[in-house]
């Protein structure tokens, strides 16, 4: 229990994102909405919170998020429930328990939102971090791969960032993976001594999950493992030769990389990651690959899937680095009046202003016009509106332009048209705005 009084701060692994920091997640997000619609992609919102059997079942009950990293607590009434460490699950969860797999052909799905796991809090790795995401079910056709890829290279493209690599590989089926698995464990055998303690314990509860260590002694013994790619049964050699021939058509770049396997349970034949140098550590910003038991493993028909999660916090971080985003528009407008006579034309234009979707300021007392002055440029609005008593009896007000100190008079009934029309230029290049984009 906190003492009275004593400062309450936030939770070890979480943050406030403030105002100044906020813009750039709605633009990252705004994007990203654009480029999944354009591809046919529609918005899902499940809950955060799900029963804990879900994300066993699924993620798998060896992995790190499961053992080590969910947020799990017994309810009154419903039981052991987990705040979602990722959102997969959810989707698929839901595709089934809504029958989406009835609507005609395939489903393509988005979301974003905050997931939850008690990892070391660092740069870049949080405990409650935001994923913006997108699967497609029903369907496991290597164009459906080759698409997803695709899209993703076009979002990264559009939020300006040129520094990014798309790593790819296959794991495989339920058909191939064992077969490699036992080849694994013998190789490991002979190793295993020689490896990290991780990896010693991996070696035998999740052996695929040794390719992934990240420990520097270790990376030589593993480059010497038998590589999964060459193990792939002809289905699954095949599946993945068409990705990556339809991703040369697409113009897509890429990398195969052997050692990619992905921390989760469910994934099938397609993995991906796409990583940043601009990240440092944490480096990858996105992860994904195709499911295609996963809708059976949670009780559902067959439904083949493929999907990402982009970590949305990593991406962020990516933009800023890379400052590839443009600065969002400013307000547009303040209004300043100067007695209490005006105040109610100044208020009913601020209205006006506001519901013709200008963004507007105004003061909530009388204001001396120096001070209006001062507090418009603070405000960094393009255009401050002046209204004295002169202005109200004559119905012409001052509209003043902050970039070149232009003031002209605009009658009352036109300054939400001059504005708009004014507010399609770009601002000048010595303002603090870059433009609209
Ligand atoms: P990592 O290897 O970085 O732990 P992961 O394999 O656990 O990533 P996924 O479960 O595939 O990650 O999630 C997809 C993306 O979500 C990651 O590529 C990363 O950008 C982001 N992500 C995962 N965990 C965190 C976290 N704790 N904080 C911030 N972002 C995260
Ligand atoms: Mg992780």
């Amino acid at each position: 229990m906190s003492k009275k009084n004593e400062l309450i701060q936030s939770v070890k692994g979480t943050r406030d994102l403030l105002p100044a920091d906020t813009p750039l997640w709605q633009r990252v997000e705004d994007e990203a909405r654009k480029v999944f619609e354009a591809y046919n992609y529609r918005e899902i919102r499940t809950p955060v919170l799900e029963q804990t059997a879900l994300f066993a079942r699924s993620v798998g009950s060896d992995t790190d998020i499961v053992t080590k990293e969910m947020y799990t607590f017994d309810d009154r009434d419903s039981g052991s429930l987990t705040l979602r460490p990722e959102a997969t699950a959810s989707v698929v969860r839901a595709y089934i328990e809504h029958s989406l797999y009835n609507e005609p052909g395939i489903q393509k799905l988005y979301y974003f939102g905050p997931m939850f796991r008690r990892e070391r809090p660092q740069k870049g790795r949080y405990r409650q971090f935001y994923q913006i995401g997108a699967e497609v079910l029903g369907g496991d056709h290597p164009a459906i791969d080759a698409e997803v890829l695709e899209m993703l290279a076009l979002l990264l493209e559009r939020l300006g960032l040129k520094e990014f690599k798309l790593l790819v590989n296959s794991v495989g089926c339920s058909k191939c993976r064992p077969e490699y698995l036992k080849v694994l464990r013998k190789s490991l055998d002979e190793v295993k001594s020689r490896l990290c303690e991780d990896c010693q314990r991996r070696s035998n509860t999740n052996p695929l999950r040794v390719l992934d260590c990240k420990i520097e002694a270790d990376q030589p013994i593993i480059e010497g493992l038998p590589k999964i790619i060459d193990h792939l049964c002809p289905e699954c050699r095949q599946h993945f030769d068409a990705v990556t021939m339809e991703l040369k058509q697409r113009g897509v770049e890429f990398e195969v990389v052997p050692r990619l396997v992905r921390g989760l349970d469910y994934y099938t034949r397609t993995t991906f990651e796409i990583t940043s140098g601009l990240l440092g550590a944490q480096n990858a910003v996105l992860g994904g690959g195709r499911y295609d038991g996963l809708s059976e493993m949670l009780g559902g028909p067959p439904a083949p899937g493929i999907g990402f999660a982009i970590g949305q916090d990593r991406l962020v971080l990516t933009v800023e680095a890379a400052s590839s985003l443009k600065p969002a528009q400013p307000l547009a407008a303040y209004i300043a009046w100067m007695g209490e006579a005006t105040r109610e034309a100044a208020t009913m234009l601020a209205r006006e202003l506001r519901r013709e979707r200008i963004g507007t300021e105004i003061s909530y007392h009388p204001i001396k016009l120096r001070k209006a002055m001062g507090a418009a440029s603070k405000l960094q609005v393009r255009y401050a509106i002046i209204i004295g008593e002169q202005e109200v009896e004559s119905g012409n007000y001052q509209v003043k332009d902050m970039g070149t100190g232009e003031q002209q008079s605009v009658s009352a009934g036109e300054i939400a048209g001059f504005l708009k029309e004014k507010l399609r230029e770009p601002a000048p290049a010595a303002s603090p705005v870059a433009g609209q984009q």
